[in-house]
């Protein structure tokens, strides 16, 4: 039977999308491998967020052809594959398939067709597969399930190019969602679930809001962490907050996009807030979860961002001192709202010197905060052997602090919760001994 590889680019949507393609490939008898060479069918998951990536993309279709002569069957799925579409397929006539964010499941019939000589486009809205369950997503080798709960958005930051590649919210099912959730505990032995959202907040279904369903999962037998990702400040409220505090099992890890401290740049992004109601939701939050992990987004060099702004912006990440951040300069996407504004580009060179200055405060703040942690004890859900060193394993803290502590029973830890105690730290992880 043919094989296939499946190489992932971006967020974890994407990640979750290429685990639903590997489950159907599968089911219909097409085998997996990780290795470039051994793969008849090669599948490019791609993210559009920003211009880079996109390159990088066009760069590895290329490398892909030259290499292997054109003897490989390749398709592009995901963000670019919605961003581009039918063009994709015109500028690059070696590709035999491309399928957009919400065509995934067409996954089989495009490989078969392609398989047969045919090409395959499909860049539809197909809304009633999305509430379908999708209990086939492969799992195996996960500790963690990742269940989307909401998908698209409706909010149109300007510098975004997410609501054009993944369409209008669309929210699924409560039902279906918890189904979900049953099936990757029960059946298949995870107990860390993940939600997934472009902005999970926004959930709305049947009278139900995302507090309603972080509450119900969180009732649901044998699901030891919940997290999610990811919320929008506007509509990150106190009530969600409360559901948080009342459960042990939904981590008090908060992702918190703030994108830019000015409330100038914030207004010209669309975020519809206030630098000072964001830093209010901050305080409400660590107010009622004192022990809360916050981290952010930000973005640097958005056209008109001038010294003040950017000032503006390190004021705030020194004064929330935040747990973690990923940070990045502004990349002008099609289709969006920024491109059309008047202020001044900011050049190259200011921005990254801007974004190295953002990083050196963050790696500070993290570094100091990881040296708080050296000494207490922490819960840690084993994920995998380390990578670097297969006598360690991995696993991460309610905080999403990757752990690494001497294998000991070794691969029999995988997917439990063990107490361990924080020994040294670096900026990206630390090391701890088992209790
Ligand atoms: S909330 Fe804004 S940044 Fe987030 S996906 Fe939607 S448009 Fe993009």
């Amino acid at each position: 039977m043919a094989k296939f590889k499946i190489e992932t680019w971006g967020c974890q949507m994407n990640e979750y999308d290429s685990q639903k393609m590997v489950g159907l490939l599968k089911q219909d008898g097409f085998v997996q491998t990780e290795s470039e060479e051994e793969a008849d069918i090669f599948i490019l998951n791609t993210c559009s967020v920003r211009e880079k990536a996109v390159h990088k993309i066009h760069s590895r279709i290329g490398v892909i052809k030259k290499r292997y002569k054109g003897q490989k069957i390749v398709g592009i799925c995901g963000c670019v594959a919605s961003q581009e579409g039918r063009a994709l397929m015109e500028k690059i006539p070696y590709l035999k398939f491309v399928l957009g964010t919400r065509s995934t499941h067409l996954i089989t019939e495009a490989v078969n067709r392609a398989l047969n000589g045919s090409k395959f486009l499909d860049s539809n809205d197909h809304k009633a597969e999305m509430d379908a369950p999708i209990t086939f997503a492969e799992r195996a080798g996960h500790t963690k399930a990742y269940i989307s709960i909401i998908e698209g958005c409706d909010n149109f930051c300007t510098y975004c190019i997410v609501p054009f590649t993944r369409g209008r919210e669309h929210s699924r099912p409560l039902s279906i969602i918890l189904d979900e959730v049953k099936d990757a505990v029960e059946v298949k032995g995870i107990h860390e679930i993940e939600l997934l959202g472009q902005n999970v907040n926004s959930y709305a279904f049947e009278g139900k809001t995302f507090a309603d369903v972080l509450e119900a999962v969180s009732n649901l037998q044998g699901v030891y962490r919940i997290r999610f990702l990811t919320s929008h400040p506007k509509d990150f409220n106190e009530n969600l907050v409360r559901v948080i505090a009342a459960h042990d099992n939904i981590c008090p890890t908060i992702h918190l996009p703030m994108q830019s401290g000015s409330d100038r740049i914030l207004k010209k992004m669309g975020r519809k807030y206030t630098r000072s109601e964001y830093l209010d939701k901050i305080r409400m939050i660590r107010d009622i979860l004192p022990e809360s992990w916050i981290s952010s987004d930000f973005i640097v060099g958005f056209p008109g961002e001038n010294e003040k702004d950017f000032l503006d912006t390190m004021d705030v990440i020194q004064s929330v001192r935040y747990d973690n951040l990923y940070s990045f300069k502004y990349s002008p996407r099609p289709h969006t709202a920024a491109l059309k504004l008047k202020d001044p580009l900011v050049p190259d060179s200011i921005a990254s010197n801007r974004l190295s200055i953002l990083q050196h405060t963050q790696e500070e703040i993290q570094m100091n905060k990881h040296m708080s942690m050296v000494g207490h004890e922490y819960t840690v859900l084993v994920e995998s052997l380390s990578k670097k060193n297969p006598k360690l394993l991995t696993g991460r803290t309610e905080g999403n602090h990757v752990v690494h502590f001497e294998a000991g029973r070794g691969r029999q830890l995988i997917g439990k919760l063990v107490d361990v105690r924080i020994e040294t730290v670096t900026m990206a992880s630390l090391k701890a001994s088992l209790i």
